[in-house]
């Protein structure tokens, strides 16, 4: 992990990432491409300092409401999060200003922040993604092996349901003569259906 100051946090449409490069070590992580041009290891988590205090300038001067997106190029919920806690204080602010929020993340650590999450749908809306890619546990600790596994992110699915949030569920990747069985499909579909999310 090392730390750098970054000159911009929101990008045009609304998204951000709070760190860079990402620990939970999907073997198909498309992230790494060298087209994103990262100039450490992908593992090497970069701590973006100064990204709560840019998100707040940010906030502070936009004209209108918008959801505010992130997740998409690194997990907002971590190993780091859990010590630094910067995805809690951005989300901290979203909920200050008046924001909508649509997160993504495979981490059941984003249950630590279900207050908040609940505030800002309560406020505007908020929309949990999870990503879901094989039914078969093993199969899960091998091809994602530092995060939580399907079947506790359902369960997470399933409390945010219980909680209000509304979630959608990103089915990907599916890798040929790995994940692309109709087994694991309706496993998936499974636990969609029993979350009642609303789009996978
Ligand atoms: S969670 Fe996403 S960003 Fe992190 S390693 Fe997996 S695919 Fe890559």
């Amino acid at each position: 992990m090392h730390e750098t100051q970054v000159k911009s946090i929101l990008s045009s449409s609304n998204g951000m990432n709070i760190y860079r490069g990402c620990s939970h070590g999907c073997i198909y992580c498309d992230a790494r491409s060298k087209c994103y041009n990262m100039q450490h290891d992908f593992e090497d988590i970069e701590v973006k300092a100064n990204a709560v205090e840019l998100l707040e300038r940010a906030l502070r001067s936009k004209r209108s409401r918008c959801m505010i997106g992130t997740g998409a190029m690194s997990d907002p919920y971590m190993h780091v999060e859990e010590k630094l806690g910067h995805t809690r204080r951005c989300l901290e602010l979203i909920h200050h200003y008046g924001f909508g929020l649509a997160i993504q993340t495979k981490s059941d650590r984003i249950l630590r922040d279900l207050d908040l999450l609940k505030k800002i749908n309560e406020n505007t809306k908020c929309v949990v993604q999870m990503t879901l890619t094989t039914y078969d546990e093993e199969l899960c600790k091998l091809i994602e092996p530092n995060v939580c596994t399907t079947a506790r992110r359902a369960e997470v699915l399933n409390i945010l349901r219980e909680e209000g949030i509304p979630t959608v569920v990103w089915m990907t990747p599916i890798l040929p003569f790995i994940n692309d069985t109709a087994d694991n499909i309706r496993g998936l579909l499974n636990y969609c259906i029993q979350a009642k999310v609303y789009g996978y």
